[in-house]
């Protein structure tokens, strides 16, 4: 990454680097912004904001992607076509989706736009969220003192939380244990939300049926995870909200922000 910024007053950027602490302002291109330091930007005087309010649409298909894959089948399918093989399932192994209990966890841009796909074909949807208020498309909205109960029922649980103090390792292993043994977790939010060994713990010994994952402890994955290998877990590489006019929405944004700071009104998304 090209960090010299001597020239300019403001950057847009998907990582921090310390030569930006100083500048007048800095704009995150994720809507993740836990790699950044706050408070050095803080005592600086560095504005930072980020990119949430735009991914909904694209993580909210990626995650209905993904338990559409695992109810249907899709990936056993597409794992015999490289082998050439006519695969049929074992009678008793696909299921719809209708009907199916979703709880999402956290019901921000992302949360929201899972829910809305989910239920848009029929899945009964609740959620977690701080505030227990009413949200579009959730059935009961459940505080997070309640997770163990909101998983309970699920047969998927879409984790799309920030990555703050109160939420790394939210989803352990006692959760894992709260939940059904036909379940599958999804995580689109940060790998260390949850923990990752207690999933792949969870996972051998049969207390969740499988998972879709975009984010990970590490990432690029290690070629070494057991995650790799497991048949009902679909990785995708951190790539849920990615699609092509990507740029165009964060062009959206940083333009509305730059009105907003020439007219002298609070920047939109501002983190510190
Ligand atoms: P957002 O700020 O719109 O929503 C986050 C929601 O989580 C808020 O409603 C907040 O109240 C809630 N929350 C916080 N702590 C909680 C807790 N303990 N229990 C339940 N809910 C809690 O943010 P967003 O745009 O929806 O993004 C959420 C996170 O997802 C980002 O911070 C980022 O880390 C991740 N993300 C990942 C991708 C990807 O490509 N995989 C893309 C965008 C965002």
């Amino acid at each position: 990454m090209d960090d010299d910024v001597s020239d300019v007053d403001a950057v847009v950027t998907f990582e921090h680097a310390d030569s930006f602490v100083g500048l007048a302002w800095v704009h995150c291109i994720r809507a993740g912004y836990d790699a950044f330091p706050l408070d050095t930007y803080r005592d600086a005087g560095t504005a930072l904001t980020n990119s949430t309010g735009i991914h909904g649409a694209a993580v909210g298909e990626t995650a209905l992607g993904m338990m559409l894959s695992l109810a249907r089948r899709l990936h056993d399918y597409r794992d015999a076509q490289r082998e050439r093989e006519w695969a049929p399932p074992t009678w008793d192994t696909p299921f719809t989706l209708r009907d199916e209990r979703l709880t999402v966890v956290g019901l921000g841009t992302l949360g929201r736009g899972i829910a809305r796909c989910a239920d848009g074909i029929g899945m009964r949807v609740d959620g977690v969220r701080r505030t227990p208020t009413r949200t579009p498309h959730a059935r009961t909205v459940y505080t997070p003192d309640r997770l163990h109960d909101a998983v309970a029922d699920a047969r998927f649980v879409a984790v799309a939380t920030p990555l703050t103090e109160a939420t790394r390792r939210l989803v352990d292993a006692g959760v894992f244990e709260a939940m059904r043994d036909d379940a599958y977790l999804v995580n689109v939010a940060r790998g260390p939300v949850v923990d990752e060994d207690a999933l792949i713990d969870a996972l051998a010994a049969g207390e969740l049926a499988g998972a879709g994952l975009d984010v990970f402890r590490e990432e690029p994955l290690p070629a070494s995870s057991p995650l790799w290998d497991l048949d009902d877990v679909l990785v995708t590489p951190h790539a849920s909200s990615l699609h092509r006019a990507y740029h165009e929405d964060i062009a959206d944004l940083v333009r509305a922000n730059l009105r907003n700071r020439n007219a002298g009104a609070d920047l939109l998304n501002r983190v510190v």
